[in-house]
């Protein structure tokens, strides 16, 4: 087991915002997830406005590139 301070954590749970279904879902961690399929109802989720994937939007934890002070989403 490590634990490392650095490490962000790479396991969010994503709340569906049409039927409230929550699931555990594994981050990439170096890129973002900008489709999520909901499990439950099959609707796919796609980002809020100003969030750079679904996990900062409908996840428990943001995704790791956030949580280590970033951003994932580059400017064009
Ligand atoms: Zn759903």
């Amino acid at each position: 087991m490590q634990n490392k301070p650095n490490t962000p954590q790479i396991r969010s749970v994503i709340t569906c915002p049409h039927c409230k279904a929550a699931a555990l879902e594994h981050m990439p961690l170096d890129a973002c997830q900008w489709f999520y399929r909901c499990n439950s109802c099959n609707e796919l989720l796609t980002p809020k406005t100003g969030d750079c994937c679904v996990f900062c939007s409908y996840g428990t934890i943001p995704c790791p590139p956030v949580q280590l002070g970033d951003s994932c989403r580059k400017p064009a």
